[in-house]
């Protein structure tokens, strides 16, 4: 069903409009983003045929200017230029721009320059997954893709455990399995949700501790978009010594043998010296 434009003759001030567009369900694209792309001078996209097709789902055509990361710091300059005489709407492939995709430098450069800078806000995957993951939101942190390579996506989980929010990933299927076990060894195996596909067909959100969900995935990952989310750290009773050791194994093999004393201390709120003697230990020859 086409969704309706109810002003399109309504003449609009020049500036920017960030507008967020459906994750999915083409439903979830408000009257008022409609009626801003249909009435913007020129829309800002990161995939032109992306757009088309939504533009022709509300039923306009308006003018498109590619803007990715691969070529905006070349284009930028003319867009905010635009702006100060024409309605420029920025969007992204899908949900929100500037949330795991390009725009951010664009309001930057747009408020230097003096210009008016509106949001359309509506979907977004990360507040999506929070709202069908049953974990706490009085608090949480966005944490967008995780990096790919081991060593540097242990080191980011290294540098988050300790806080005391609900955390948000975006990730994909065949990387879902290495990650949440990635997760489980570096915040503890703490509750979660993998939620995928939302307000699509095949929408789902699983719910576990992330090491059970690892071992549910490790056969392969499922097909989709995916949010992982993650339980803050609970109150939970002082770790064995077991825990201990082989969080501090782990340490190990990335970091000094201080620096992973200092990791799991931190983590597990043990005594650092102690930690740091056990690690030794650890290293010495049998
Ligand atoms: N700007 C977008 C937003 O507001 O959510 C996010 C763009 S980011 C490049 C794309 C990632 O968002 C996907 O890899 C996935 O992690 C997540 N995502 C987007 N749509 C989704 C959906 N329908 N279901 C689950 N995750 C989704």
């Amino acid at each position: 069903m086409t969704s309706p434009v109810t002003n399109t003759t309504t003449k609009l001030d020049p500036g920017l409009y960030i507008v967020a567009t459906p994750i999915g369900n083409l439903g979830d694209l408000s009257p008022r983003a409609a009626n801003i792309l249909a009435a913007a001078d020129v829309i800002a996209v990161e995939d032109s045929r992306v757009t088309a097709g939504l533009l022709r789902h509300i039923g306009v055509k308006r003018p498109m200017q590619p803007y990715h990361d691969h070529n905006a710091e070349h284009v930028r300059p003319a867009l905010v230029a635009r702006m100060g005489v024409e309605a420029v709407a920025l969007v992204s492939d899908a949900g929100t721009p500037l949330i795991s995709d390009p725009g951010y430098k664009l309001v930057r450069d747009a408020r230097a320059a003096g210009h008016a800078v509106v949001t359309i806000p509506g979907p977004c995957a990360a507040i999506a997954a929070l709202t069908l993951a049953g974990l706490p939101t009085d608090r949480f942190l966005f944490c967008g893709f995780l990096p790919p390579k081991e060593k540097a996506r242990a080191d980011a989980i290294a540098e988050i455990a300790g806080i005391r929010a609900t955390l948000v990933f975006y990730e994909s299927g065949p990387r879902l399995a290495a990650t949440l076990a990635a997760l489980a060894v570096g915040l503890g195996d703490r509750e979660a949700a993998v939620t995928r596909e939302i307000t699509k067909r095949f929408e789902e959100a699983v719910t576990g501790t992330l090491s059970t969900l690892a071992a549910r995935y490790a056969e392969g990952g499922p097909k989709g978009e995916i949010v992982v989310v993650v339980a803050p750290p609970g109150e939970a009773p002082p770790p064995s010594a077991e825990d201990a050791d082989t969080a501090l194994a782990e340490a190990l093999t990335r970091l000094p043998a201080s620096k992973a004393a200092g990791e799991v201390a931190k983590r597990f709120g043990l005594d650092r010296k102690a930690l740091y003697a056990r690690a030794m230990a650890m290293k010495a020859p049998e």
